[in-house]
């Protein structure tokens, strides 16, 4: 037996609610300078609840070679990476901005 999909009630292969829940979903890429001149790249607007935030984070941290936490909702990773980020979230399918 097939999952069905809460959202639309279709099973789980044919549903594109979590395609959709990714489109509608603009993330911000931010980069922040911390003290001693550290850069840190912010990613923010991920909404826990249609997203994996600790696989995303796990496969940047894999993409950009770095160290990185969930504070407060936002994934923060260590050194300045938004081409890398952007890059990396656009094929999975999100809308992105770089500020
Ligand atoms: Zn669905």
């Amino acid at each position: 037996m097939s999952d069905i999909c809460p959202k639309c009630g279709l099973p789980k292969e044919i549903c594109v609610c979590e395609d959709i829940a990714r489109e509608q979903q603009r993330i911000n890429i931010a980069v922040d300078k911390r003290r001693y001149g550290k850069m840190m790249t912010i990613v923010d607007g991920i909404n826990p609840h249609e997203l994996d935030i600790d696989t995303l984070i796990s496969n940047l941290k894999t993409i950009c070679a770095c160290g990185g936490t969930i504070k407060d909702g936002k994934i923060e990773l260590q050194g300045d990476h938004r081409i890398k980020v952007k890059e990396s979230l656009e094929k999975m399918g999100f809308m992105v901005d770089v500020l």
